[in-house]
């Protein structure tokens, strides 16, 4: 029989408004529920075996540090010793659930699947889609532990994501949660679990959780029209070990972005060159390697902010951030 803990972190899943047509400004009234009530009121304690109420908090996800980071990370791991366990689901708020998974899938290597789910409405609204977000990443997990797919997936409106593409693209909607350009690796509707695109589950890279305690700070850098370079440096100055530009299109900041980058490279910084257009590569350009920057590959800022601190953290030198950069 499937053994599947759910750890409760908060977020709009969690949430309880002022009444059911609280679908909105529900986060005024600040009231989230741990994992056994939302099991409670979702109705779904033994939707397809024993689902276990782990507690672990009730906060937004936005805010979430690195602190939690390691201490969920860490929880996963234990929880995984249990040899009867046959996956983890995690009811996280959606406003940084894609960092977390990103996050998780670079450094969980378990022997059961890890779901997280989340909510576009509170628990408490009507027409929420937190019970069925809820049941959906119940299913997904039995469905992958049967089928050994142990990797970190995310699970929303009926659609199954890899945490690297997965992004939120909506404020509000039900089916915000999106892969731009690759599209989801899997559906679920009831109880039929289809994993359509089996060569992304595979690990990126892998980092030891231990990390996770001495992530150094690394910022990002958004390029608009104008910008002068002052926040790179304001980065440098508060002590950035990196920086990630969030530049143009194909990859790069005003030419005063660019600037403040190559100071901050001379002083040591390691800069990583990623797009806020949402989808595709930074090519290593030419361009790049010539001003010491580091390509991110088809990572968006918030991922590749992740990848770069945790290489930092390991130790890597420019070169070796560079390749795991390009190997990805
Ligand atoms: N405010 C919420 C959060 O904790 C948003 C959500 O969960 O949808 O991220």
């Amino acid at each position: 029989m499937p053994k599947i803990a759910f750890i409760g972190t908060g977020g709009t899943i969690a949430s309880i408004g002022s009444g059911p047509f609280d679908l909105l400004d529900y986060n005024a009234s600040n009231a989230r529920v741990n994992a056994r009530a939302i099991l409670d009121r979702t109705g779904l304690a033994e939707t397809i075996g024993d689902i276990v109420p782990i507690d672990f908090r009730t906060f937004d996800s936005s805010a979430v540090s690195h602190t939690d980071w390691s201490e969920l990370a860490d929880l996963c791991w234990e929880l995984a010793q249990d040899t009867s366990l046959t996956g983890i689901v995690i009811g996280h708020g959606t406003a940084t659930l894609e960092e977390t998974a990103w996050l998780l899938s670079l450094v969980l290597d378990l022997n059961v699947p890890v779901i997280l789910t989340g909510a576009m409405r509170p628990l408490s609204g009507l027409s929420s889609d937190a019970g069925a977000n809820l049941a959906a990443a119940i299913h997904v997990a039995d469905a992958a532990y049967r089928g050994r797919n142990c990797g970190v997936f995310v699970v929303l409106n009926n659609e199954i994501h890899a945490p690297r593409t997965v992004t939120k693209a909506h404020t509000l909607r039900l089916n915000a949660f999106k892969s731009p350009w690759e599209g989801p690796i899997g559906t679920v509707d009831g109880l039929a679990v289809r994993f359509t695109r089996q060569e992304l589950h595979r690990r990126p890279l892998s980092f030891g959780r231990g990390l996770l305690r001495k992530l150094p700070r690394v910022d990002i850098a958004y390029s608009y029209v104008g910008a002068d370079g002052c926040a790179i440096k304001a980065f440098v100055n508060a002590g950035a070990r990196g920086v990630v530009s969030a530049g143009f299109g194909p990859g790069m900041g005003t030419p005063a972005e660019t600037k403040a980058l190559a100071e901050a490279i001379e002083a040591g910084v390691i800069v990583v060159q990623s797009s806020r257009t949402g989808a595709g590569k930074v090519v290593d350009s030419a361009g790049h390697r010539d001003l010491g920057i580091i390509a991110g590959n088809d990572l968006s800022p918030q991922k590749a902010r992740i990848v770069l601190a945790l290489c930092l953290a390991r130790g890597d030198t420019r070169d070796e951030i560079g390749r795991a950069f390009q190997s990805i």
